[in-house]
C-alpha cells in the first residue's frame, strides 16, 4: 500500500443493501482520479451482513481498503472519529454509505482541497429527505446560526473534505459528543462549500429516529455554545421579576385598595407557583445537560471499542 494522498471515510451501520452498489460506484471513481488513495470503513456494530460484505471487499482490494470493526453501535460520528484517528491521507473525505451522497461528487471536493481550502462542505442541491427532516433542518440551522458562530449552509451534509491538520485537530480535541462538521469548521482557516447532488436513500431506511436527531442537535448546540444556558437565565430572571410584580399588584389590590376580597385566592398563587416550578425544572434539566457532558469528558473513558482492524501495513 503506497502512502495515500487522500482517504475516504465511510461509517457503516446496517447497510448490507447498499454496500455492493456503493463499492461498484465508489472504487471506479477513485481509481479514475489516478492518485493513491485509501477507503476506511467503520462497521458501527451492524446487525446485518455489512461486516461480511466489508470483509469480502477487503479481500478484493486490500491495497486500498481498510475496515475498522466496532464491537457495538456507537453512532455515526464516533465511527467517523475512529477512522479519523487512523487515516493516512493528506486529505480526508467523509461520505455516507447509503448513496445519498453520490460518490461521483468526490472529485469536486478534491478540486477545492487542491486549491488550498482546508474544510470543504457539501451543500445538498434539492435535498431528498422526508418533508419533516428538511423542515427540522431549517429550524436547527437557524438556531445554530444564532447560538454559535459557525457559518454553514448545510450542516447535515456528510459529504465533506478536510485537510489533515483539521482532522488531527478534531482527533486531539477528544470530544465525546461530537458533531464533526461543526468541529471541523471551528478549526478550519479557509473553509468553503460546493454544491453536490443528493439522492434518495438507495436501500433501507434512515438510521436516525426523531429521538436520535434531537440528541444530535442538542450535542451540536451545547458543545459549541452555552447560549441556551444564557437565554434561560435571562428568561428565568424576567419570569421572577414579573411574578414578583404580580404578587405585589395582588397584595396592593387586596390590602391597600381593599378590592378582590372574594377572588383573591389560593388559586392565583398556585398558578404562579406552578409556573415558577416549571421554569426551575427546565433550568435543572439544562444544567444537567452541561454537567453530563462535563462528566463524560472528565471521566475520559474510551469512547468506543475496536474489535478488529483489517488493513495492509503501509509500505516503508
Ligand atoms: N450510521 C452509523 N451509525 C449509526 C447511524 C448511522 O455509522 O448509528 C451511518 C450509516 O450507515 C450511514 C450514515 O451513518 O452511512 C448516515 O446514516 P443515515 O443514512 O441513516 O442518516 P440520514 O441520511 O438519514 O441522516
Ligand atoms: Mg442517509
Amino acid at each position: 500500500m503506497s502512502v495515500p494522498q487522500f482517504s475516504v471515510v465511510i461509517p457503516v451501520y446496517n447497510e448490507a443493501g447498499n454496500l455492493p452498489t456503493l463499492f461498484a460506484r465508489l472504487y471506479p471513481v477513485l481509481d479514475a482520479l489516478g492518485r493513491p488513495y485509501e477507503v476506511v470503513f467503520t462497521n458501527d456494530g451492524s446487525h446485518d451482513r455489512s461486516f461480511a460484505l466489508l470483509q469480502e471487499q477487503y479481500a478484493r482490494r486490500p491495497d486500498v481498503t481498510r475496515v475498522i470493526d466496532f464491537n457495538a453501535n456507537y453512532g455515526q460520528h464516533m465511527a467517523v472519529m475512529a477512522a479519523f484517528e487512523r487515516v493516512r491521507g493528506a486529505v480526508v473525505v467523509t461520505l455516507d454509505a447509503d448513496l445519498q451522497n453520490p460518490p461521483e461528487e468526490i472529485p469536486k471536493l478534491l478540486e477545492k482541497t487542491d486549491a488550498g481550502f482546508d474544510c470543504v462542505g457539501g451543500r445538498r442541491m434539492n435535498r431528498r429527505d422526508s418533508f419533516f427532516r428538511t423542515q427540522a433542518s431549517k429550524v436547527i440551522n437557524a438556531v445554530r446560526r444564532h447560538t454559535t458562530n459557525i457559518e454553514m449552509t448545510d450542516q447535515g451534509c456528510m459529504l465533506r473534505a478536510y485537510s489533515r491538520p483539521v482532522v488531527d485537530a478534531i482527533v486531539r480535541s477528544g470530544a465525546t459528543n461530537t458533531f464533526i462538521p461543526a468541529l471541523a469548521y471551528s478549526f478550519a482557516s479557509k473553509p468553503t462549500e460546493v454544491d453536490v447532488r443528493h439522492e434518495e436513500r438507495h436501500a433501507g431506511v434512515s438510521n436516525y429516529s426523531l429521538y436520535k436527531l434531537i440528541r444530535l442537535n442538542f450535542d451540536l448546540i451545547t458543545s459549541f455554545s452555552i447560549a441556551p444556558l444564557e437565554y434561560f437565565t435571562m428568561f428565568a430572571l424576567s419570569c421572577s421579576g414579573l411574578s414578583l410584580a404580580l404578587v405585589a399588584v395582588l397584595l396592593v389590590r387586596r390590602f391597600a385598595l381593599n378590592l378582590d376580597r372574594e377572588t383573591f385566592g389560593v388559586f392565583t398563587l398556585f398558578a404562579i407557583l406552578f409556573f415558577l416550578l416549571s421554569v426551575a425544572m427546565v433550568g435543572i434539566g439544562l444544567i444537567g445537560e452541561y454537567v453530563g457532558r462535563t462528566y463524560q469528558v472528565v471521566r475520559s473513558r474510551q469512547r468506543y471499542f475496536v474489535r478488529e482492524i483489517l488493513e495492509a501495513k503501509p509500505a516503508a
